[in-house]
């Protein structure tokens, strides 16, 4: 497995496998892997000859009282791991290298629309900051396929938007949740939480799955059922900060005819910030 922290070395690599035919799978992260990312690494074992994974705190999505400084970097940790999942290159570039004119006048992609609800009316700029970054990775990278977290739906959709809009030539694959056996969603911030956070935090997937059988058992009742489970959300510690049920390709509010929908949710636990989401399929 090769270390490489330079866009020069990386594109000399890809262009060595651009002639020997090889299909590239990459996996984007900020690092501090737990199984969750890993499995996005068998994916991508599954479906490309050579696996790249990034690792870059990408400062451009972090709003500015959000957790940039303290988010965890264990990349020692993080190279053992993905060294014996059989990971061919770990990009791990510096912000000078991502960003060599600096933030503030770094050209970015956003994806309007889809960039500014849910998760985007809470954290302004974030998803420009995401599309901006995942844009020049894939730029650098130029993978065939690239994997990323049901996790984190609406980045998957602002994503899937983008590579859309801007006609790019790669597969976006989205993988399930992985999940820790009382059912909170694997996350880097889980390791923010406290002894007795961390004993509520499952309380979130329990209060959206609900949510999610009273859709499946018929309810249709949409803004009353949100009041009700932000209320159920509060009621067991969390400070809600949004619960939403949304049309899943498009995040807009869902129709008569739509079908396949996704239940969202974000609340705090202390200061650390939860989200969740579960997919609905109606009429199957
Ligand atoms: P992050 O390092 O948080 O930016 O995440 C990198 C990738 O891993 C993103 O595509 C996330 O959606 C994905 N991811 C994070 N947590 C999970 C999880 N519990 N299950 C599946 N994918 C995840």
């Amino acid at each position: 497995m090769q270390l490489i922290s330079n866009i020069a070395s990386l594109r000399e690599l890809r262009r060595a496998w651009q002639i020997e035919g090889q299909v590239i799978a990459f996996v984007p992260t900020m690092g501090n892997l737990h199984e969750g990312h890993l499995n996005l690494v068998r994916e991508a074992k599954k479906r490309g000859t050579k696996v790249v994974v990034s690792i870059f705190v990408n400062p451009l999505q972090f709003g500015e009282n959000e957790d940039l400084d303290a988010y965890p970097r264990t990349l020692e940790q993080d190279s053992k791991h993905l060294e014996a999942l059989g990971v061919d290159v770990v990009f791990t570039p510096t912000v000078a290298e991502m960003y060599p004119r600096g933030l503030e006048q770094q050209t970015f992609v956003e994806v309007p629309g889809i960039s500014y609800m849910i998760c985007g009316a809470s954290r302004p700029g974030h998803f420009r900051g995401v599309a901006t970054i995942v844009c020049k990775l894939f730029n650098m990278v130029q993978p065939n396929i690239a994997f990323f977290g049901q996790k984190d739906f609406q980045q998957l959709q602002v994503i899937r938007a983008m590579v859309k809009d801007l006609s790019m030539n790669l597969e976006i694959v989205g993988v399930p949740t992985m999940r820790a056996e009382d059912q909170l969603a694997l996350s880097s911030r889980n390791g923010y939480l406290t002894q007795e956070e961390r004993a509520t935090a499952p309380a979130l997937f329990a209060n959206l799955r609900d949510l999610a059988d009273k859709i499946e058992l018929g309810r249709r009742d949409f803004s009353v059922l949100i009041a009700e489970h932000r209320q159920l959300l509060a009621d067991a510690g969390f400070k809600p900060d949004y619960i939403e049920i949304r049309a899943a390709e498009t995040l807009l509010h869902p129709g008569h005819e739509d079908q396949h929908l996704v239940v969202l949710g974000a609340a705090y636990l202390g200061k650390t910030r939860l989200i969740d989401n579960i997919q609905v399929f109606l009429n199957k």
